[in-house]
């Protein structure tokens, strides 16, 4: 007879999932199942595991829980928030690369946090602004003087968190500072094992203050917003801070863009909304709005 576990898995490499249970890690298999149901196990599962050598810690996933959210790259399941970080020095913060992302979390249902780091090099302000006013969680951090990394910890308790942004913006830099020792140990096994491009991008998770961090080595210059497409239809509400005017145009089914009487555009000019962000919003329009359903990859 085998005992059942609750876990979540950590990774996968070799054909075995790394199933962290309150009875410690197992080294798991995944049964026929899964190729019957079509659904490849991923880094974030919550799964039900069967132990079958519990003196070599190996068992078999039996059960996939339903998954709460799901990123294609980096594939990852579970991800409940996601921090976003925009340089407040170099490189320069791109908007439109961050309101990308924030629109792939609201369509998922991550909750989308913006670190604007760098802090001791240039101010921070008007970007922390500018998306606190939007109704997000937003401040300056800095992995020079620590700035902020308190409240980014404690943000990752209970969580399973990952991290987004341009090439150059300081996410290894924050990691390294939040997770020394892991930070060691992925180094000394990049070397040892000499893995290339191909074998580097697998999402590990890291136990972190009461939370789990999720590491996308490999990811660093493909940010998510390149591959989790926002469609047409599913834009709007992806702006949280439209949602007071979304239904109050003259026109129903406004696309915010060249129609008159547009409850949305009226607040871009009263400066309820940043233009920036409204901006990207047309910016976003215009890459999806002629997508035709076949173009479509979901
Ligand atoms: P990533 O590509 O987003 O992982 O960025 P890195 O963590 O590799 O950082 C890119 C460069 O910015 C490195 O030279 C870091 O030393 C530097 N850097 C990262 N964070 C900070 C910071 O808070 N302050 C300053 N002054 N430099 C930083
Ligand atoms: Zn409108």
């Amino acid at each position: 007879m085998s005992i059942s576990l609750d876990g979540i898995i950590l990774k996968g490499i070799g054909g075995f999932y790394y199933v962290e249970t309150p009875a410690g890690i197992y080294a798991c298999k995944a049964r026929g199942l899964f190729r019957k149901t079509r659904i490849t196990p991923l880094p974030g599962d919550r799964v039900r595991v069967a132990v079958t050598h519990e003196g070599d810690r190996e068992a078999y996933i039996e059960e996939i829980y339903a998954r709460k959210s799901l990123l294609v790259r980096p594939p990852c399941a579970n991800v409940d928030r996601m921090f976003i970080v925009a340089s407040a020095g170099t490189p320069e913060a791109v908007p439109l690369l961050i309101d990308k992302m924030t629109a792939v979390c609201e369509k998922k249902g991550i909750d989308p946090v913006i670190l604007v780091s760098k802090s001791d090099l240039a101010d921070p302000e008007p970007l922390v602004a500018a998306y606190q006013k939007c109704g997000f969680t937003a401040f300056a951090v800095s992995a020079q003087t620590g700035e902020g990394l308190g409240r980014l910890k404690d943000l990752i308790k209970e969580h399973l968190c990952a991290f987004a942004g341009q090439s150059g913006v300081g996410k290894s830099s924050i990691l390294n500072f939040l997770l020394p020792d892991v930070a060691a140990q992925v180094g000394e096994l990049s070397q040892r094992l000499d893995r290339g491009k191909h074998t580097t991008r697998h999402v590990e998770l890291f136990s972190y203050a009461g939370g789990l961090i999720a590491d996308t080595p490999g990811y660093g210059d493909l940010s998510i917003e390149r591959f989790e497409p926002v469609y047409k239809e599913e834009l709007e509400g992806c702006f949280r801070e439209f949602a007071p005017y979304v239904g109050r145009c003259r026109f129903a089914g406004c696309s915010h863009d060249k129609e008159p009487g547009c409850a949305v555009k009226e607040a871009v000019a009263a400066e309820e909304i940043p233009a920036s962000r409204y901006e990207s919003y047309l910016a976003m329009l215009y890459e999806v709005k002629d997508l035709k359903e076949w173009e479509r990859s979901e």
